[in-house]
């Protein structure tokens, strides 16, 4: 099977092999060693000034995020499942919040962002994905940031990158906490989360943390240190320094560009065969698409075929499919996924198979090579 989901990903065989080796103890040198070298490594992929590891899925680091930095009124933007979620954690938490709401192809206004802020003095706090992967939307990000801060330096910017760190460069100058898990970009089995803090945020945690096992202020002081406050996730950790070694061997830029490529080939392709984007900005984490047959698209997909491709969430769940983007993905992989889905169109007489899905694929992501 061919797993084509937009998390968790498949993971390489070489970074399985990374992972093979007997459990060390996490309180060792030889353990501390690699820990700091995986802490140089995030620092560096996600442009963060501190990085602390998390035995925990992405959510777990979403909570740590809210619950440690927000101290007075968050604003969520929630165009999909996980910028719900936000909201959710703060209402698990006690923690007043104002939660904006868009459609899950449509993302966010800065006006209506910065409107609520100005609005509403006691909001501190901004929670917003970077790419909302229910609908596959890329928020603007750099751009709400730069203006949230330009009203007051001192609203923390929650930033969920979980589907974009690994996927694109990201301006961080305006985020104060980047959230990412290691089942998306990173290409590793689930359950290691990671946030990137500023300066501020740092400090702001070191002054006041709340929490026990997401208590931020005791994870920055021992990962500083290069050890943890609880068990590290060790074999992740190891698997995670063989992926960014592997992602580094070519160079990151090569890594952000070839992801590019194989996107926007991607949706040439699925364009040629007359399917809709469903995104109005799309993100190039995962191709999107709406379809009234998207069921049963999936279903020839992975039965006849062998892929597996996600489908929607909630009301959209059997009018959506999601294929992956992110990670180390050959370019005949996808091609075939592509043309897998060209198959089904045709079986479900929708669309008669002329092989055009994998033609403009493969012309768009090889031209001018
Ligand atoms: C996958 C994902 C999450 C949730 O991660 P879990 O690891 O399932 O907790 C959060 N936000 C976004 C944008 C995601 O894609």
């Amino acid at each position: 099977m061919l797993l084509f989901t937009p998390g968790p990903t498949p993971t390489p065989e070489i970074i399985r092999v990374a992972m093979s080796v007997p459990t060390i103890h996490h309180r060792t040198p030889e353990f501390e060693e690699i820990f700091k070298i995986v802490r140089e490594k995030l620092i560096k992929i996600m442009n963060m000034p501190e990085v602390l590891m998390l035995a925990s899925s992405g959510t777990g680091a979403m909570e740590a995020a809210v619950t440690n930095l927000c101290k007075s009124h968050a604003l969520t933007i929630n165009a999909g499942k996980f910028g719900e979620r936000f909201g959710k954690i703060c209402k698990a938490f006690d923690i007043p919040y104002t939660e904006l709401k868009y459609p899950w192809d449509t993302p966010a206004s800065v006006s209506d962002i910065t409107d609520v802020i100005k609005a509403n003095p006691s909001v501190d706090t901004l929670c917003i994905q970077i790419c909302e992967s229910a609908g596959g939307v890329r928020h603007d990000i750099e751009r709400i940031a730069k203006e949230v801060k330009a009203i007051n330096k001192d609203i923390t910017v929650i930033a969920d990158g979980i589907t974009a760190i690994g996927v694109e460069p990201i301006d961080t100058a305006n985020i104060d906490a980047l959230i990412t898990g290691s089942q998306k970009a990173f290409m590793l089995p689930p359950g290691l989360a990671m946030i990137g803090l500023s300066q501020r945020a740092a400090a702001k945690i070191e002054n006041s943390s709340k929490g026990y096992y997401f208590n931020l202020a005791s994870e920055l002081k021992n990962q500083r240190k290069n050890t943890t406050a609880y068990t590290a996730a060790t074999t992740l950790i190891i698997g995670l320094k063989a992926m960014l070694e592997l992602i580094e061997k070519d160079g990151l830029e090569k890594f952000y560009k070839d992801t590019k490529k194989r996107a926007l080939a991607a949706n040439a392709a699925l364009g040629a065969i007359n399917l809709k984007i469903y995104p109005k900005s799309p993100s190039l984490a995962m191709n999107t698409i709406y379809h009234e047959r998207a069921k049963e698209i999936r279903s020839i997909a992975k039965k006849r075929y062998g892929v597996n491709i996600a489908g929607g969430q909630d009301e959209l769940k059997d009018k959506l499919f999601r294929i992956n983007n992110m990670g180390l993905i050959a370019p005949h992989e996808i091609a075939w996924a592509l043309n897998v889905v060209e198959l089904a169109l045709d079986e479900l007489k929708i669309r008669s198979y002329d092989g055009a899905a994998n033609r403009i694929f493969t012309q768009e992501f090889f031209k001018g090579q």
